[in-house]
């Protein structure tokens, strides 16, 4: 076992604060990976605050993370020392299931195993994620990063925002001659924009703030809607083919329901605290419209997210932290105030 700095929560009502763990040496199938830097999500903020049920403490959240290979074990064979790699949600599944069969190990059928927050034997009993000097990860579930060194903390993003935005992006045919609508622009929904442009889809972006505006249109969306403004909404009802909804807190979903076309679907990734209003029943059978829901995405589909974004130059905006300012990036990622997405520099965990 090797110690290592890392940063987590012992309850859910304190801040981060710093706290040395044990990894594993690796095993015959592991990589061993030195982080370089690690994506915030804003579901490491529901974890670590207990918005969900289930917290195992201490809770070292992280499931963006891009770094270095620093070892192998004898059995691996895609990777050796010195290759630039990334680790997403998940370390393990079952991989005999018929979702692991199918490349869908986000759905496996026995649970799979999520980089943190998951029980497994390693100590303490349960994983722990990113906001650390290292990981050491069976290397089925090891991304190639082929985007250019200097973009390595714009990458890290990708891992959880960029493939839980491009896996329904794909799986409801989004592309050319689709009108697509993304909700919320934070980390999930400005990589969602990016996505869907992309894919070449009409990308109409809807913010609940007035000051996003100008930067949604640059992200690559065609037009964009300030949510609040009902004339606004009102412009687009029963319009859309598809609507990926990232916000991380309850709301009206018929607001959105009712822009959709006949057939259209809207998909949920965000997951509040608290449950959204009850959706009006006439607003979807009337037009037998769909509220659907996806998680992440898979290995092979991420890997290929990661291709497509290093052959387009696409990567997340960032605004890169210190592992010291994380409670303060948990603050204003509360207050939608992220432009797009927070990426701790993981060389600050050694100060
Ligand atoms: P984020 O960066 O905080 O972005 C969420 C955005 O939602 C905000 O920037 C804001 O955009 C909008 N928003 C926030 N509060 C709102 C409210 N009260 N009403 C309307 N809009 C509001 O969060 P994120 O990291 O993108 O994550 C978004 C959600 O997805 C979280 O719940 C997270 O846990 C979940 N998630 C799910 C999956 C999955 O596999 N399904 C994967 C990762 C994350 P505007 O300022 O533009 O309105
Ligand atoms: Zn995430």
């Amino acid at each position: 076992m090797n110690i290592i700095k890392a940063y987590g929560a012992h309850v859910a009502d304190k801040p981060l604060e710093p706290i040395d763990i044990e990894r594993r040496e690796p095993g015959a199938r592991d990589v061993q990976i030195e982080i370089a830097y690690c994506g915030v999500c804003h579901s490491d903020l529901h974890t670590v605050r207990s918005e969900w049920a289930g917290t195992l403490y201490p809770c070292v959240p992280g499931h963006e993370i891009v770094g270095r290979v620093t070892a192998v074990g004898g059995d691996v064979k895609s990777f050796k020392a010195g290759d630039t790699v990334g680790v997403g949600c998940l370390v393990n599944s079952c991989q005999h299931c018929d979702a692991c069969a199918a490349n869908l190990e986000q759905y496996c059928e026995n649970g799979f195993v999520a980089t943190y927050n998951s029980r497994i034997a390693d100590p303490p009993g349960h994983t722990l994620g990113g906001y650390s000097q290292r990981i050491v990860v069976d290397e089925k579930f090891v991304l190639r990063i082929r985007h250019p060194e200097s973009q390595l903390a714009a990458v890290a993003p990708l891992l959880c925002a960029g493939i839980t935005t491009y896996s329904p992006l794909r799986h409801w045919n989004t592309g050319p001659g689709r009108k697509v609508g993304i909700v919320g622009i934070g980390g999930l929904g400005h990589m969602g924009i990016k996505l869907a442009h992309a894919m070449g889809a009409h990308t109409v972006a809807f913010t609940t703030s007035e000051g996003k505006r100008k930067d949604a249109l640059d992200l690559g969306a065609d037009e964009v809607v300030v949510s609040k403004n009902a004339g606004e909404m009102k412009k687009h009802a029963n319009s859309f083919d598809f609507i990926l909804d990232t916000v991380a807190a309850s709301h009206d979903l018929d607001a959105f329901t009712t822009l959709l076309a006949r057939d259209g679907t809207l998909c949920l990734v965000g997951v509040p605290e608290h449950a959204h209003p009850s959706p009006n029943v006439g607003a979807l059978i009337f037009k037998r419209r769909a509220i659907a829901g996806s998680l992440i995405g898979g290995l092979a589909e991420t890997q290929e997210m990661l291709d497509f974004c290093a052959e387009r130059g696409i990567v997340s905006e960032i605004e890169m932290i210190p592992i010291q300012k994380i409670d303060e990036a948990y603050d204003r990622m509360q207050r939608s105030d992220v432009k797009y997405r927070f990426v701790i520099d993981n060389a600050s965990l050694a100060r």
